[in-house]
């Protein structure tokens, strides 16, 4: 589909990483998308190469400095690039189906991976960076952060799935969490496999698939639960 990921990093020797293996990897040998990634450290003038500095107003950690940053993403992304530029962030926008698949729709993305205390703001701003977090807890470093969004990205590229419709049916695609999910042996420890999946009504296992998920969400997550009784969960 020639969807263009390019990672900035101080760590570049931790991609392709798993990206490299299983699904995504053979997305990647295939062409179906390109990684590439950039040293940010590369992009630093002085002699030591630094590229944070103490934060201004006093506080522990390092902040990354806006003017090399900024180089960094200039090397690697044009002012017309017409890719998203996302700085992985805790203080972001939550990463969720509906946004993976609006990034999937699109030509790439350019992910910036924080370290230390993060980014001069100056940066976010002056270079437009939407900040998306992956949860409401801290890593060290956003590499793991962009791993999981280009994960959830490539699977839905054009292609890098074998079947459509492991795609349309799983977990948020419909705003419900997924109906549970069997195969052999037929008895497992006393336990059977629900009579209805083996009957080979196509009509009934539909509907006995609809009513777990929806079951299953209503439990677990009333959030989603409230957003798909109202019709305003968005994704579809
Ligand atoms: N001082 C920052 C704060 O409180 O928001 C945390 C910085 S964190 C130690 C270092 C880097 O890890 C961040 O710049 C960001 O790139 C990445 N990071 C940490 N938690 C993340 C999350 N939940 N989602 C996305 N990126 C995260």
């Amino acid at each position: 589909s020639g969807f263009r990921a390019t990672v900035l990093t101080l760590y570049p020797e931790m991609f392709p990483g798993p990206l490299g293996l299983s699904l995504s990897g053979r997305a990647l040998d295939r062409g179906d998308w390109s990684l590439d990634v950039a040293n940010i450290r590369d992009a630093a003038t002085d002699r030591h190469r630094s590229v944070d500095d103490t934060p201004s107003g006093g506080g522990p950690g390092m902040v990354m400095r806006a003017d090399v940053v900024a180089r960094a993403i200039d090397t690697v992304s044009p002012a017309d690039d017409p890719r998203p530029r996302l700085y992985m962030s805790p203080r972001g926008r939550r990463l969720d189906q509906r946004l993976v698949r609006d990034l999937a729709a699109g030509p790439g993305v350019v992910i910036l991976c924080g370290r230390f205390e993060g980014l001069d703001e100056r940066v976010i701003e002056g270079r437009g960076l939407i900040e998306v977090s992956i949860g409401d807890y801290v890593l060290s470093g956003g590499e793991l952060a962009a791993q999981v969004t280009l994960d959830a990205v490539v699977r839905l590229l054009p292609g890098v799935m074998g079947k459509i419709e492991s795609g349309s049916e799983e977990s948020f695609e419909a705003g419900l969490l997924e109906y549970p999910q069997y195969t052999r042996p037929q008895v497992w420890e006393g336990r059977e496999i629900p009579e209805i999946l083996t009957s080979g009504d196509h009509g009934r296992i539909r509907a006995w698939r609809r009513a777990e998920a929806e079951r299953i969400t209503r439990e677990r997550r009333p959030d989603l639960w409230d957003a798909y009784r109202a019709g305003t969960d968005g994704t579809t």
